[in-house]
C-alpha cells in the first residue's frame, strides 16, 4: 500500500483524499488542516487522521471535538507521499520540510514549474515521472488543454493552437472572491500564464492563450482553436475523444449548452460532489475544415486534477509503470464512466 498524506486539505486536497482512499493500492495516513472548519469535520467523518499546521491551535480543534494526531510534519513521516494541497506560493515554503524528510511530494499547479523541475499530465508524460522525489500536477485549465492538444497533435500534428479561457471567478464555497458583475481580463496582455504553463508539458506546441475572469463558479469554457499539419477528419477528432479515458464528448441529444447545465448532469448522475474529471467537450461545436479544428470545452476546476494527481503519485512510486493502466486503475476505482455513455 502506498502511504499518502494531504497536506492542505481544502478544495483540491478533500477530493484528493478521496480518491486516494478509493484506490486499491494507496491509503490516505493523514490530512491537515489550518483552522477547526467544517472541512476538518468531513475529515473526522472519513476516518482520515487530522493533523494540524500550527500546534499552538490544538486546542481550538481539541475543543471542536477534533482530535490532533499531530503536526504536519509528524503526518510527512508517515507517508511515502505527501500531496501538497496547500494555497499557491504556500507549498513552496514546505519543500524545505520534504526535502529534509526525504519524501516524495507532488504540487499543484498554483507553485510554479520549478518547485519540481517536472510538469505532469498523466496523458503526456507518466513515464518521465516514474521514480521522481518531486512532480507538479499543472493548473486546472493547463491539464485540459495538455490532454486534448496531445491526443490532436499526435494525429494530425498541430502547427499552433489558439486557446482563450473563460475562467470562474471562485469556487462555489470562497465567499470572499469576485469579481460579481465584471468581466475581468486576466491578465490583459497576451498570452496569459496558461500558454508557457503548457509548454511545461509539451514543450514542443505553439500556443497563445487568452484568458478572462466571469462571475460563475461552476467550470472553465474554453474557445479553442487549432492549425495543422494534415487536414483534420471530425469524424476521426470524435473518435480520438471517445477513445480517450479523459476525454468527455457532450452530445448534442443531451441538449446541454452550458456550464450550469452540465453540473445539474453530474448531478443527476450522482456523481460524487458532481464532480467532472474529465474534460466536456461539446459535439456540436466540433467544426473542422481542412486544417482548422475549433470547438468549445467545459473544464471542471476543481476536479480534473485530481485524478492526475493519483496517477502521479503511481509514477513516482513506480507502482505502474504503464500509464494506461494508472488511469484506468484511478478511473475504475472512482467508479467514473465516460460521460458519452450517460447520454
Ligand atoms: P483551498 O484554499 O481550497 O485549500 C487549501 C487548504 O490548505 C485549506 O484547507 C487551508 O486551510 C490549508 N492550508 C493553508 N495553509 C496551510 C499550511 N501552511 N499548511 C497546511 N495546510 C494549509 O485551495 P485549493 O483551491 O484547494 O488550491 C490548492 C492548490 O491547488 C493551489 O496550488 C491551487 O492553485 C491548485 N488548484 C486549485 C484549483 C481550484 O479550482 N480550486 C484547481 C487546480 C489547481
Amino acid at each position: 500500500m502506498i502511504k499518502v498524506a494531504i497536506n492542505g486539505y481544502g478544495t483540491i486536497g478533500k477530493r484528493v483524499a478521496d480518491a486516494v482512499a478509493a484506490q486499491k493500492d494507496m491509503q490516505v495516513v493523514g490530512v491537515s488542516k489550518t483552522r477547526p472548519s467544517a472541512e476538518a469535520f468531513v475529515a473526522k467523518e472519513r476516518g482520515y487522521p487530522l493533523f494540524i499546521a500550527d500546534l499552538s491551535k490544538k486546542a481550538a480543534f481539541e475543543k471542536a471535538g477534533l482530535k490532533v494526531a499531530g503536526s504536519c510534519e509528524d503526518m510527512c513521516k508517515l507517508a511515502d507521499v505527501v500531496v501538497d494541497a496547500t494555497p499557491g506560493d504556500i507549498g513552496a515554503t514546505n519543500k524545505p520540510l520534504y526535502e529534509k524528510l526525504g519524501v516524495k511530494a507532488v504540487w499543484q499547479g498554483g507553485e510554479d514549474h520549478e518547485i519540481a523541475d517536472f510538469s505532469f499530465n498523466s496523458s503526456c508524460n507518466y513515464k518521465d515521472a516514474i521514480g521522481r522525489q518531486f512532480v507538479r500536477v499543472v493548473s486546472c485549465n493547463t491539464t485540459g488543454l495538455c490532454r486534448i492538444i496531445n491526443e490532436i497533435d499526435k494525429e494530425f500534428g498541430v502547427t499552433h493552437v489558439h486557446a482563450i479561457m473563460v475562467r470562474r471567478g471562485a469556487d462555489p464555497g470562497e465567499i470572499k472572491r469576485g469579481p460579481i458583475d465584471a468581466i475581468v481580463l486576466d491578465p490583459v496582455s497576451v498570452p496569459s500564464h496558461h500558454g508557457p504553463d503548457l509548454l511545461t508539458v509539451l514543450p514542443h506546441v505553439s500556443i497563445t492563450t487568452m484568458a478572462m475572469i466571469v462571475p460563475t463558479t461552476m467550470m472553465h469554457m474554453h474557445a479553442i482553436r487549432i492549425s495543422t499539419k494534415k487536414t483534420v477528419d471530425r469524424e476521426r477528432v470524435i473518435e480520438l475523444i471517445n477513445n480517450h479515458p479523459r476525454l468527455g464528448l457532450i452530445k448534442k441529444t443531451a441538449g446541454i449548452k452550458s456550464t450550469a447545465e452540465l453540473k445539474e448532469f453530474a448531478m443527476d448522475l450522482g456523481r460524487q460532489r458532481s464532480d467532472l474529471y474529465e474534460n466536456c467537450i461539446f459535439e456540436e461545436s466540433i467544426f473542422a475544415e481542412k486544417n482548422e479544428l475549433c470547438f468549445f470545452q467545459a473544464i471542471h476546476q476543481e476536479a480534473d486534477v485530481v485524478v492526475e494527481n493519483v496517477d502521479a503519485i503511481r509514477a513516482m512510486m513506480g507502482a505502474e509503470k504503464d500509464a494506461k493502466r494508472s488511469v484506468e486503475m484511478t478511473n475504475t476505482a472512482l467508479g467514473f464512466v465516460h460521460i458519452q455513455n450517460n447520454h
